[in-house]
């Protein structure tokens, strides 16, 4: 972001010489998204960053005599940590062929087996997509709590409005550089339950609640002026990145269109809702291993990634936890590519990435 959209913002702390403990610019990023975005129903909190607040959201909701939280396997590694800094074992669930999220009669049977050492459940709303939350709000109201990584999420729509408005478990949006609505580090927890942000707030700022007496699990999540500066110029601005993303994934479908990608067995996730494209992770025909395209297009100079492979449960930290059949997880992960994206790319360098594919495939084939 240019500097010159925030320095006003940057100012006004010079002005109140408050740098943190929720000051007047948090105050003012949070009233404003929560009007913006969530027609001011429910409320929400920032935090430093989205793994904190899966943290400080997990800890303040989890059922006190469970032991696990249930989750895909395919997600950031953040996801799994956040459970074991809460005490928790991770449970890892598969994920749907087309959308890539956790598979909701897997998660039922699990519950169905496991019962009350059920601790929390956390799905994953993949790359930013509008998982369909009413099974999991009935969960909810159940006494079984739900905290959603929506970690990409933020800015995202479905005929509902704004992605999670009125959940009545936790959502937790980052606000990472490499997301859509990137400020550096930050994040936002979401509730259509009050409650449930007043705790996570509190359990933000130490435990305190009025005085300085701890009474709460807490720990410091608090946002500093200086980010919530950032944030108030990124929503400034939001509307044109969201545009920009949108024509950047609209110019990679018509070209891996026009190279007959879908034809020879490329697949794109299968998305929910008006997304914020975060990077557009594609999916190698069968035949094709991703790590080795992913080399021939290195040698090209085009730069990709896998998000996620390994996939969590396959990752050292992980291994020893326990876990559905994985078969289409393993599926996803291996043919996963993440080709390049950042708003300012333009048509002729997404052709040019997306002829490389072509060509890569043809010579490797
Ligand atoms: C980025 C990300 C996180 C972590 O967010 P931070 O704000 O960097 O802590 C957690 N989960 C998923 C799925 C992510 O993509």
């Amino acid at each position: 972001m240019k500097s010159e959209l925030y320095l006003a913002y940057l100012s006004q702390i010079d002005e109140n010489r408050i740098y943190s403990n929720y000051g007047p610019l948090n105050d003012t990023f949070e009233e404003r998204i929560l009007q913006e975005f969530f027609e001011g129903e429910g409320a929400v909190s920032t935090v430093n960053n989205a793994t904190i607040g899966l943290m400080l959201a997990i800890s303040q909701c989890m059922r006190p005599n469970g032991r696990y939280a249930l989750m895909p396997s395919f997600t950031f590694s953040a996801t799994p940590l956040a459970a074991i800094w809460c005490g928790l074992e991770p449970y890892f669930i598969d994920i749907y062929e087309d959308e890539w999220s956790m598979n909701v009669d897997i998660v039922e049977d699990t519950l169905k087996k496991l019962g009350d050492q059920v601790a929390v459940v956390v799905p994953y709303a993949t790359f930013g997509t509008c998982i369909d939350l009413t099974y999991y709000n009935e969960l909810q109201k159940k006494g079984i709590p739900v905290v959603v990584d929506a970690a990409a999420s933020f800015g995202a729509r479905d005929k509902h409005g704004h992605f999670g408005k009125g959940f009545l478990g936790s959502i937790i949006y980052s606000f990472h550089a490499t997301k859509g609505f990137g400020i550096g580090e930050g994040g936002l927890v979401y509730s259509g339950d009050e409650g449930i942000i007043s705790n996570v707030r509190q359990a933000g700022n130490f435990g305190y609640k009025g005085s300085r007496e701890s009474t709460l699990k807490g720990l410091n999540s608090k946002m500093s002026e200086y980010m919530a500066a950032i944030g108030l110029a990124t929503l400034d601005v939001f509307e044109q990145k969201m545009e920009s993303r949108k024509q950047i994934k609209q110019w990679y479908l018509e070209q891996m269109n026009k190279w007959n990608l879908f034809e020879k067995g490329w697949r794109v996730q299968n998305c929910s809702g008006q997304i914020v494209t975060q990077l557009l992770s594609i999916l190698s025909p069968r035949d094709e291993k991703a790590h080795e395209l992913i080399d021939r297009l290195d040698k090209q100079g085009i730069e990709t990634r896998c998000y996620f492979s390994p996939p969590c449960h396959r990752q050292k930290q992980f291994a020893t936890s326990n876990q559905s059949t994985m078969a289409m997880t393993e599926c996803i992960s291996d043919r996963i590519i993440s080709l390049p994206f950042w708003e300012e790319m333009d048509t002729m360098l997404v052709s040019q990435i997306v002829k490389e594919l072509a060509n890569t495939l043809h010579r490797g084939g």
